[in-house]
């Protein structure tokens, strides 16, 4: 019950047990024109979905450094661990970083990025980056407002890690304009680590063309010619393909509708739960993440927990990162999880919470709580 990697079915694991192909057999072209279709279903877009072999670190890196050029100017949203990231790739590439920054465990303020960007008459910011599902804290951040405020602004281009959002809420890359969507797979995909994804408007692909910052392997030029191939500029991961197709056909079957409920009825499950049994949520409810949910005992170390819950119930639960470390634990409920995993971990935790002699209410009453949201 982390956020990534995610639990895997079985019908994918095995799929990746297939000897592999050559990458640039008729066979292999077939089944990257599947995937291809399948990845803009899920993106809910026309453009072409760019799978790059490399964590889903590759896939933003990629997304920031095909749009812009050196030097340029860009609001990064910060609230957590990867907001922080993208300031350092964004800054690691030479570019003129302004951060907009919300306390952890609170969302980005929409009216902070709208002021700013109004007030940028000369038009130089030429990207918002910021981080949809923040899954160092918890926190959805409201991407289709702040896309909205950029599309006004006219100049600047939407950069969104998607990581822990796509296939966990509904993110309509071509509905919301979001200019730059990248994700991974060991997130919501329910396939292992190892491919990641990033997909560009036409808006990016024009900022494509003037683009100068040093790139070869992460070009995007190249994927989006081998794409249109239904191939990859490089030998990718053709086991981790196998894997792919088999993990979007579940997807489809299941529909994007109920994924998206899924989601949503575990989020709540897990936050009712918590607080009946007398643990705080990390951040307000409003802005839970669909994808992990953070919880900040009082009475106790968090990271104990985590221990007690994985050595007697063998579930593993995410600590909190840096400052975090002790103070919150965080359950992921991303991917291939079911009602079935979300009681048996709050049972888990509540159990441990009164072995710990920390339960605020009768034991069963945080099961009791989830279990209204579940059937
Ligand atoms: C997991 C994750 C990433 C990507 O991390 P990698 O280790 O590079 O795959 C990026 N952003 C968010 C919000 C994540 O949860």
């Amino acid at each position: 019950m982390i956020p990534g990697p995610t639990p895997v079915p079985e019908r994918v694991l095995t799929a990746l047990g297939r000897h592999p192909i050559g990458h640039r057999s008729k066979e292999f072209q077939a089944l990257v024109e599947r995937t291809n279709k399948q990845l803009r279903w899920l993106h809910q877009t026309e453009e072409e979905v760019l799978v790059i072999t490399g964590s889903g670190t590759a896939a933003m890196e990629a997304g920031i450094i095909n749009t812009l050029r050196k030097g340029d100017k860009v609001l990064c949203g910060e609230n957590g661990k990867f907001g922080e990231r993208w300031v350092k790739v964004a800054k690691a590439y030479g570019l003129e970083v302004e951060v907009i920054q919300s306390a952890w465990g609170t969302p980005l303020e929409t009216d902070t990025f709208k002021e700013r960007l109004e007030k940028d008459i000369n038009k130089e910011i030429r990207a918002v980056i910021i981080t949809h599902s923040e899954t160092s804290t918890g926190v959805i951040n409201d991407l289709e407002v702040i896309s909205q405020h950029v599309k006004k602004h006219g100049k600047a281009l939407t950069i969104a890690d998607c990581v822990t959002s796509l296939g966990a809420c509904n993110v309509p890359m071509d509905a919301w304009g979001i200019d730059v969507i990248a994700s991974g797979s060991q997130k919501g995909y329910m396939m292992p680590p190892g491919l990641s994804f990033v997909a560009l408007s036409q808006r990016a692909w024009q900022a494509y063309k003037k683009s100068d910052l040093p790139k070869f392997y992460l070009d995007l030029g190249q994927y989006l010619k081998a794409a249109k191939n239904n191939s990859n500029p490089f030998t990718p991961s053709v086991n981790l393909y196998f894997a792919m197709e088999k993990a979007l056909e579940m997807m489809e079957k299941e529909g994007l509708k109920n994924i998206f409920s899924r989601h949503a009825r575990h989020r709540s499950a897990i936050q009712a739960a918590m607080k009946a049994i007398g643990l705080p949520l990390f951040a307000d409810e409003i802005h839970g993440s669909p994808a992990i949910t953070a919880v900040a005992p009082e009475d106790f170390d968090a990271e104990l927990l985590r221990k007690i819950v994985k050595e007697n119930f063998d579930i593993l639960l995410a600590g909190g990162q840096d400052h975090l470390k002790g103070k919150i634990f965080r359950i992921g409920h991303l991917g291939f999880v079911n009602d079935r995993d979300i009681l048996t971990a709050i049972a888990a935790i509540e159990t441990s919470v009164h072995s710990l002699g920390a339960g605020k209410n009768k034991l069963g009453e945080g099961l009791r709580a989830a279990s209204d949201h579940i059937i």
